[in-house]
């Protein structure tokens, strides 16, 4: 069809539809938020496909998350039929790696049947390492190794490469490499890849067997990636493979693919999009010289600039461009909208968290009240911790809601045991998966009995597996011996039938022979109910699992399971709010975002103040929070935090000062009215007890600069050295007047319970709270 008539370009601006017809062979669409970069790039899929430029098993599409990878194969079928799009791979970097793996892991020396450890299992091994090797007395924690593990890995730097780049007289660098060195070996003998292993053991498996490289490239003659800045080193490295030409002996005789003179074939197209204002993944090795350096990478690269916002309100705009203006080192881009300036935003301070939790429920009935379905509505924060205080209001609030991340299903104990025991099953070699079992549910077999196994295992040059169905050759007592046997024929049995049976059967049959459910039934521990519910709902998810994919084997229910994203549990359609890290927020959109915590210390994370290009990364994070919002945005913090049952003072972020004050309508909270005897020096300490400075780093003391800071420096009080005792009399500002009952905590963390008359009783922190002594 005529370009100008062409539904798969209709209401597209100029830049767009550039976008979706270019012909380059590289091509990089660089954008702010809202722009459409991720709606061009699947038109883009739709136009290639239905103009049979290429089938759908020559796509690669690479999302940031599963969630996004089914919502653009969604879009995909609906622009040009769902059959049309049948075997197109979708994905995000790791499930599309792990569908090499299964596929070739053999090439190298594991099997398909290979584990995925997620952080937590790796922690759980390299814990171990560190231990035996006492790494820690030379100040070497766990975090500190995994940490490091990761970051190599996602540098392409194995324990080999690392020995050649480290000082070796400096003994911690030295253990670190002790360290790396077992871990590696340890999962190559689990037959285990851990999370950045999946790419970075494809693209090794790429550069060492280039005949296994040359099935993809030839295979995968178009490939795009969205949200291309937060890709680090190790995935740039396997888009690059990907992406070259194939040498004329690696061009089968029968190929379908036109060859070029030499008889070899052309590199596969490339489209990328992203924004280097929303990368927010430096901390997981994410670079953003990726996309500056894209053109010199790949010459007569095509860049094509989208402006114009389709997304959010002028106002919800103007504040995210002045905050990330703030940020030196960028491309300068003004994004603009036709949508009209919108709603004010709405800024809110409370007095605590619970403050701030009941103004977010409260105005999330409002709006609801207003005619924006639950599903629309989305919460945003810096830390898991802070959904606590915002799940009691919600759960007292009766408001509908869904948590993503955070504790997760798959990460409770007893789900992780139900998992070990089909990991053990479905790969023998897995000692991390069989060690957690060993004595789950209890059987006898303490920790003098597993170290017994494992030197056996090394002493047979097996698995642990051989060594439990060798147990009797052990000389242990009876009843030990016959607990082992049993736990050994359970898997083996349950192994002898995986490529036949269906998921749930294996599942239940572990179940059953193990008791693991009935005792938990039997328990007295109240709990332990809730537990077994929970192996219950997992045997329904494995039900599930085998609907959706009756061809479906125990590895790939595994494999989906490893791969679940923290935005993945999400069910759009259900009628629930939305509560998520603003990591995990990036890509989505919804008509009314709320962003809670906007303190100094959580955001800014405190965290990223000794990181170089933290606090500018934080911005960026921030900056992709308020880009979510299509009509509504709040912004709210508290004056006081308490974690883990530790109460701190907070102070604005500086952040909100980037935003111009006209932007934000500041609502009141109660306990916000005595302003005259307020002082306005800063308050309180940090986390780590160091001095913190005011509101914000350019604010002069004494001398607010907006209108906000005002109001915030005259609802922030200092009661200096005030020191209440039981018994003494106070009047607050909004309870009225009390008696103190107890003081507990000293210093500025000092607490008084206060019971007031008619307000009740009320816990308040003396330094900062509205009172007076009487
Ligand atoms: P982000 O940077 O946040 O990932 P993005 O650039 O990928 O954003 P999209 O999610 O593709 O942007 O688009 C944002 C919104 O604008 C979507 O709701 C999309 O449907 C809509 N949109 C994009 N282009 C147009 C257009 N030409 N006309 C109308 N709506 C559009
Ligand atoms: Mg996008």
């Amino acid at each position: 069809p005529a370009a100008t008539d062409d539904p798969l370009l209709a209401g597209l601006n100029p830049q767009q539809r550039a976008a979706v017809l270019s012909r380059a062979d590289a091509l990089l669409i660089v954008a702010g938020a809202g722009s459409g970069k991720t709606s061009v790039l699947t038109r883009r899929i739709a136009r290639l496909l239905r103009d049979r430029e290429l089938w759908p098993s020559q796509i690669l599409a690479i999302t940031f998350t599963n969630k996004a990878a089914g919502e653009m194969r969604e879009r995909v079928g609906q622009l040009i039929g769902h059959e049309a799009a049948n075997g197109m791979w979708i994905s995000t970097f790791h499930s599309a790696c792990v569908r090499i793996l299964r596929r070739e892991a053999q090439q190298f020396g594991f099997t398909q049947a290979f584990t995925i450890y997620d952080s937590a299992d790796s922690r759980a091994l390299i814990k171990r390492i560190v231990k035996d090797l006492q790494a820690d007395t030379l100040g070497l924690t766990v975090s500190a190794a995994a940490g490091k593990i990761s970051r190599l890995k996602n540098e392409l730097i194995d324990a080999e490469g690392y020995s050649r780049q480290l000082n070796p007289n400096d003994p911690t660098e030295v253990m670190f490499l002790e360290v790396f060195r077992r871990y590696s070996a340890e999962l190559a003998r689990a037959n285990a890849f851990d999370f950045d292993d999946l790419i970075a053991q494809t693209v090794y498996l790429f550069r060492a067997f280039p005949q296994v490289a040359a099935l993809y490239q030839r295979r995968f003659r178009h490939i795009l990636v969205d949200e291309y800045q937060d890709t680090n080193h190790a995935q740039y490295a396997l888009i690059r493979e990907l992406t070259r030409a194939v040498e004329p002996q690696h061009v089968p005789a029968d190929t379908r693919i036109e060859t070029d003179a030499t008889g070899g074939i052309p590199a596969a197209a490339l489209t990328v999009v992203g924004d280097s204002d929303q990368s927010i993944y430096a901390f997981r090795g994410a670079d953003i010289r990726n996309i500056v350096e894209f053109e010199r990478d790949f010459p007569g690269a095509e860049v094509i600039l989208l402006e114009q916002n389709y997304r959010s309100t002028q106002t919800i705009l103007d504040a995210a461009n002045a905050v990330i203006g703030n940020n030196f080192d960028r491309i300068a881009k003004n994004l603009f909208t036709e949508v009209g300036a919108g709603d004010r935003i709405v800024g809110f301070t409370g007095y605590s968290q619970h403050d701030e939790a009941q103004f977010v429920a409260d105005e999330i009935q409002k709006i609801h009240e207003q005619g924006v379905p639950y599903n629309q509505i989305a919460v945003f924060y810096r830390t898991n911790a802070q959904t606590r205080a915002l799940e009691e209001i919600f759960i007292r609030s009766a408001l509908p809601y869904r948590v993503l991340g955070g504790t997760k299903f798959y990460e409770r104990a007893e789900i992780k045991d139900a998992m070990a025991y089909l990991i053990a099953v479905a790969n023998p070699a897995d000692a991390l998966a069989l060690r957690r079992i060993l004595n789950t549910p209890k059987r006898g077999i303490g920790p003098a009995t597993e170290t017994a196994l494992a030197l056996h295992a090394d002493q047979l040059g097996g698995t642990m597996r051989d060594a439990l169905g060798d147990a009797a050759a052990l000389g242990l007592g009876p009843k030990v011996t016959a607990a082992i046997l049993d736990l050994s024929g359970i898997l083996d049995d349950a192994t002898a039938t995986i490529d036949t049976a269906l998921v749930p059967d294996v599942l239940t049959a572990i179940l059953e022979r193990t008791k693991y459910v009935e005792l938990l039934r039997a328990s007295r521990d109240p709990q332990d109910e809730a537990r077994a519910e929970n192996v219950e709902e997992l045997v329904a998810v494995t039900r599930e699992f085998q609907r959706n994919n009756p061809e479906g084997r125990l590895v790939d229910f595994l494999t989906e399971v490893a791969l679940v994203a923290a935005a993945d549990d999400l069910d759009d359609s259900s009628g629930t709010v939305s509560l998520m890290t603003l990591h995990t927020a990036k890509g989505l959109e919804y008509d009314a975002v709320f962003i809670t915590g906007v303190e100094e210390n959580l955001l800014p994370h405190q965290m990223s103040a000794s990181e170089p290009g933290g606090p500018a990364e934080e911005r960026r994070l921030f900056y992709v929070g308020i880009t979510r919002a299509r009509k509504k945005l709040h912004l709210s913090l508290a004056m006081t935090r308490s974690t883990f049952g530790d109460t701190q003072v907070a102070a604005p972020s500086r952040y909100l000062q980037e935003i111009p004050t006209e932007l934000i309508d500041w609502r009141d909270a109660p306990g916000m009215g005595m302003r005259s005897t307020s002082s306005q020096r800063s308050l309180g300490t940090t986390r780590s007890g160091r001095e913190q400075f005011s509101y914000g780093t350019s604010l002069p003391l004494g001398k607010p600069k907006t209108e906000w800071a005002n109001r915030v420096t005259a609802t922030v009080r200092d009661n200096g050295d005030l020191t209440l005792a039981a018994g003494d009399r106070i009047r607050h500002v909004d309870f009225g007047e009390g008696r103190v009952t107890t003081v507990t905590g000293t210093g500025p963390k000092s607490i008084a319970e206060v019971q007031f008359e008619s307000a009740g009783r009320k816990r308040l922190l003396i330094k900062i709270a509205p009172i007076e002594k009487i």
